[in-house]
């Protein structure tokens, strides 16, 4: 299997998977099935190719989604169905099958995000499969990449910057334009003092009659139960359409891309957007190319350079990285770790979700931190990547939650989330239950980081200094505690030799970990 190192997988081979056969690229002459993430122009052959749009109910029911993310899933999916007018037959159906059942002409589909999907589009002999569209780089692509780096480890960093001379953005012939690569140590700042964001408000979308009568059904939905949700219903805030869409992008260019690199990692109880571009729900749901993204990016930095005021390139940089390199390297990840990582249990973490984080029940806790990200989580359906990493995957880590659980959490409650998004993203990179494939020691931090890097402690009960007493900080114990509990685990990765000898000097660590068990930390 793979090797242990950040942001790395050692390539090696593996039995064929018809999921992952070299599909073929077009077939313009069939009617065009598009899955509800696959509903921009580009996931057609030809503007004018017929399509097949399907609502299966069966969705919503397999799984308790965020309210506001089934609320923009199916309004986008309407939305492309009324843009599509005629040209599309849409389907309101219990299943796929009963829809697919009906139609009586040839049909294609680009190859679907899930290995669950896959399988499926595999099985019905009417329908022809084609490769993946929505990503920078194809798989035949990161297939040629990793075969043609042996047995070195697969860095993200490695693959972003293949990709970027692949396709030629951010260059200066062949040298990346400013000289480096990857400008993120400019992008790790704390706050800004004064407690207010970088960048203006974005723009947001306007809710339109579609949005109602989705409303209505799921209400009505709910109220027959049919389906259950987690979350607040409440104004759509992410792009349901392709228009929309490209005015968030227009808007973030034009208003917030020069402020984001810098705090990007920075979390504010009052400004939760900051210079978050907010595109990652419209870019999963196929409403944007990302390669048209990132070429849009770097033409408003070269056009800034030109007009004598340039965009910082650390964000540019580091907004171009997230689009063509992390999400498109967590992408093939998905695939080419295999069907069984997101089973991965290295630390042996079992214990289940609780019950008020599966309800994103903010009131339940009273650390200032999690309360208020997991408020923000219930109302709006999404929080940036830190809080994802540093409050809530650390909480989880910290104290044994299943990561296949947590998976299943983090695709329900987030409306930028899919299978493929987090299996690496929670299994990987937050859980660290791959034992080191992705990210080469855990996610695991104290109080100390969230201070660093928030408004959040200064209006906590808890001390993050602390770590025994009423006053300590459950992430600083609960920090120690979790090295208590997987120091065996941990002790032959040589990036944790230092904070285990820590923990060796610790003279209340039994006092501290008795603490924890007491408050439900150490899982029993
Ligand atoms: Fe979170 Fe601890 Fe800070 Fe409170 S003191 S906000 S629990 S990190």
């Amino acid at each position: 299997m793979a090797a242990i190192v950040d942001g790395a997988v050692e390539g090696e081979g593996r039995r064929p998977d018809p999921a992952l056969a070299d599909f073929p690229d077009t077939a313009p002459g069939s009617r065009r099935w598009c899955f509800a993430d696959q509903l921009g122009p580009h996931f057609l052959d030809a503007a004018q190719q017929r399509g097949l749009l399907i609502e299966s109910r069966a969705v919503f029911a397999r799984r308790r989604f965020h309210r506001q993310k089934a609320h923009l899933v199916l309004s986008a999916l309407r939305h492309r169905a009324a843009e599509l007018g005629d040209r599309a037959e849409f389907h309101q159906v219990g299943t796929y099958a009963e829809a697919l059942d009906r139609v009586r002409e040839p049909l294609s589909v680009c190859a679907p995000t899930s290995w669950r999907s896959r399988d499926f589009v595999l099985s019905r002999p009417d329908v022809q499969v084609l490769a993946a569209r929505g990503f920078v780089s194809s798989r035949a692509d990161f297939v040629a990449w990793a075969a043609g780096r042996g047995q070195q480890r697969l860095l993200m960093e490695d693959f972003y910057r293949d990709a970027r001379r692949r396709h030629d953005v951010l260059m200066d012939g062949a040298r990346p334009v400013g000289g480096r690569w990857n400008l993120d140590e400019e992008n790790r700042q704390p706050p800004p003092a004064d407690g207010r964001s970088p960048a203006p408000a974005p723009w947001w979308p306007e809710e339109d009659e579609i949005d109602e009568e989705v409303r209505a059904d799921l209400d009505r939905w709910e109220a027959a139960g049919d389906v259950s949700f987690v979350g607040d219903d409440g104004p759509r805030l992410f792009p349901a359409t392709r228009a929309e869409a490209l005015h968030r992008l227009r808007d973030f260019l034009d208003t917030r891309l020069g402020a984001f690199g810098p705090h990007e990692d920075a979390m504010l109880r009052d400004e939760r957007w900051l210079a978050h571009s907010l595109l990652s729900p419209a870019l999963n749901l196929g409403l944007l190319d990302p390669l048209d993204v990132v070429v849009r990016a770097e033409q408003r930095y070269r056009d800034s350079v030109a007009d004598g005021d340039p965009l910082p390139l650390n964000s540019v940089e580091g907004f171009v990285r997230q689009v063509m390199g992390w999400r498109d390297y967590t992408w093939h990840l998905y695939w080419h770790l295999g069907r069984d990582f997101r089973d991965r249990n290295f630390l042996a973490a079992r214990r289940a979700v609780p019950h008020w984080l599966a309800g994103l029940d903010d009131t339940a806790v009273d650390a200032a931190c999690l309360s208020d990200v997991l408020g923000d989580l219930r109302r709006d359906g999404w929080v940036h990547h830190i809080p994802r990493l540093m409050v809530l995957g650390n909480y989880a880590l910290q104290r044994g939650i299943h990561p296949s659980a947590m998976t299943d959490w983090f695709h329900e409650s987030f409306v930028d989330g899919y299978e493929w998004v987090m299996v690496a993203n929670v299994v990987g990179m937050s859980q660290h239950a791959d034992g080191g494939v992705l990210a080469t020691k855990p996610y695991a931090s104290g109080g100390a980081y969230i201070d660093r890097m928030s408004d959040y402690c200064r209006g906590c009960r808890y001390d993050p200094r602390k770590r025994l007493g009423d006053d300590a900080c459950p992430y600083t114990a609960g920090y120690w505690a979790f090295l208590d509990r997987t120091r065996d685990r941990l002790a032959g990765n040589h990036r944790m030799r230092r904070p285990l000898q820590g923990l060796d000097r610790l003279a209340d660590l039994e006092a501290v970990v008795e603490q924890e068990r007491h408050r439900g930390t150490t899982p029993p």
